[in-house]
């Protein structure tokens, strides 16, 4: 089963600049899959487009067999995403934010709670819950976005740079949980342009510059080549 069939993928954004242009892509379901490359290269754009942020120019995408255009709802309810901005309100305590998540789902209240408090507890987060969040550190902020954005209990979780700015301890032990998400079934993406957090963390890798994917393979012969 593929979590995330890319075919052809183009963006041109409306001042005309050419941000994707034509990109191919598979990943497996069960997968930690890397999205490499330098700033400006189109990784946001190419997340975007997989969470229905932005419209694509053409190409298609479709998410668990699910096609973005066609079946749009239901390819959006399989992926959770983590933006790189902090977006929520800060507050809001810990667990109201997630709760929040869960009631724009329209989860009934008794799941949402479940759900909830799953997700905190897995972030390492439940004894933070009542935390205003503007009082939590950077890292715990990072984790509050992951809990929130898996409260649906998404097949693809996708996370854009999830440990930018925050120090190597922190980054270190967020890999920890992030691999911990993934085994328990979670197809992953993230993004990154650091190469270490890609080999640390994810078995395939997809290289993108100047809206063009330069390297598509497993990681350990990525490895081998450089
Ligand atoms: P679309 O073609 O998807 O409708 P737009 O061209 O309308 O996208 O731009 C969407 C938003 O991104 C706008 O708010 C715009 O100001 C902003 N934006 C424009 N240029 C850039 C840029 N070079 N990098 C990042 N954001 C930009
Ligand atoms: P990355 O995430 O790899 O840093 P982005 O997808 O954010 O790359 O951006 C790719 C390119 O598209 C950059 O040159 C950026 O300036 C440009 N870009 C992003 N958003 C817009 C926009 N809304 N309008 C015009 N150009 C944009």
């Amino acid at each position: 089963m593929k979590a995330l069939s890319i075919s052809n993928l183009k963006k041109t954004y409306k001042n005309g600049f050419e941000a994707l242009k034509g990109i191919d892509l598979e990943v497996e379901a069960g997968d930690f899959f890397a999205l490499l490359g330098p700033n400006g290269a189109g990784k946001s754009t190419a997340i975007g487009i997989i969470s229905s942020l932005v419209t694509a120019s053409s190409g298609s995408v479709s998410i668990f067999g699910h096609d973005l255009v066609k079946e749009r709802e239901r390819a959006k309810s399989c992926i959770g995403l983590v933006p790189q901005e902090i977006n929520f309100n800060q507050f809001d305590t810990v667990q109201g934010i997630v709760l929040n998540q869960a009631g724009y789902y329209g989860m009934p209240s008794k799941l949402a709670l479940e759900r909830t408090e799953l997700c905190l507890k897995q972030m390492d987060l439940w004894d933070k819950r009542n935390t205003i969040s503007r009082r939590l550190s950077g890292g715990m902020k990072r984790r509050v976005m992951i809990a929130r954005a898996m409260v649906h209990a998404p097949k693809l979780l996708i996370l854009d740079e999830p440990t930018a700015g925050v120090d190597i301890e922190i980054r270190r032990s967020m890999w920890k949980l992030m691999k911990e998400v993934n085994q328990q079934g979670t197809t992953i993406i993230l993004t990154t342009h650091y190469l270490e957090e890609a080999e640390s963390l994810c078995r395939n890798i997809a290289i993108i510059d100047q809206g063009k994917i330069v390297e598509n393979s497993d990681m350990a012969s990525l490895l081998a080549r450089l």
